[in-house]
C-alpha cells in the first residue's frame, strides 16, 4: 500500500530547520524510481477531474509536479519565491509553519477558466496553499484539485483548504 510505503521512507528529522519543527523529510523517496512512479500512478489513479494544468509549489512541490503534469499531457506553471521569475509577475505573503514567506507567478500565463491542479510536497497549516490558490483565483483560473504526498491533519491545513478545493489527494496523511 503507498501510504505505508511512503510512510516508512519519509525521514522524521527532529528540530529543523527551526527548534521544534519536525520536518517530513522526503528526499529518500526520489532514490528509488519504483516508489516514484508509484507516486505518480497513486496520483493519477485518484484524480477524478480533467485538469488543464498543473500547478506546484517551491521548492519540494517540483520534484513531482512537474511529473504529473507531463503524464497528464498539460502544462506545468511553477509558483516561485519572491524574486525567481524574469518576467511580469503577481505576488501574495503569507504565514509558513516557520516563518512567513512571499510566493510569485507569472502573469498572464493562466488562462481564464482554465483547471488547476495544485500540487506540494506537503501541507501543513495550509497558509502556503492558500496564498497558491489566491494567485490562481486572480488569473480567474479554479483549483479543482490538490495533491499532497503528506498531510499534517493535526495543524488543519487540509480542514482550512476544504470549501476552497472540491477534491484534495494525501498519499500519507499523519494524524
Ligand atoms: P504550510 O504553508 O504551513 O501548509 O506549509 C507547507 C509548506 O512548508 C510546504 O511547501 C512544505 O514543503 C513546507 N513544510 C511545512 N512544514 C513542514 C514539515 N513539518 N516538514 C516538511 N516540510 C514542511
Amino acid at each position: 500500500m503507498i501510504e505505508q510505503k511512503l510512510k516508512n521512507l519519509i525521514r522524521d528529522i527532529p528540530d529543523f530547520p527551526k527548534e521544534g519543527i519536525v520536518f517530513k523529510d522526503i528526499t529518500p523517496l526520489l532514490l528509488d524510481p519504483v516508489v516514484c512512479r508509484e507516486i505518480v500512478d497513486a496520483f493519477i489513479e485518484q484524480l477524478d477531474e480533467e485538469v488543464d494544468v498543473v500547478c506546484a509549489v517551491e521548492s519540494r512541490g517540483f520534484f513531482f509536479g512537474p511529473m504529473l503534469a507531463a503524464r497528464l499531457d498539460v502544462p506545468f506553471i511553477p509558483i516561485r519565491k519572491k524574486g525567481k521569475l524574469p518576467g511580469t509577475t503577481i505576488s501574495y505573503s503569507y504565514d509558513l509553519e516557520y516563518g512567513s514567506a512571499t510566493i510569485e507567478m507569472h502573469n498572464g500565463v493562466l488562462k481564464p477558466g482554465q483547471k488547476v491542479l495544485l500540487h506540494d510536497d506537503l501541507i501543513a497549516t495550509g497558509g502556503t496553499v492558500m496564498a497558491s490558490i489566491e494567485l490562481i483565483k486572480r488569473q480567474r483560473a479554479e483549483v479543482v484539485a490538490a495533491a499532497f504526498l503528506v498531510s499534517l491533519e493535526f495543524l488543519d491545513g487540509v480542514k482550512q483548504i476544504r470549501n476552497q478545493v472540491p477534491h484534495i489527494i494525501s498519499l500519507a496523511p499523519y494524524a
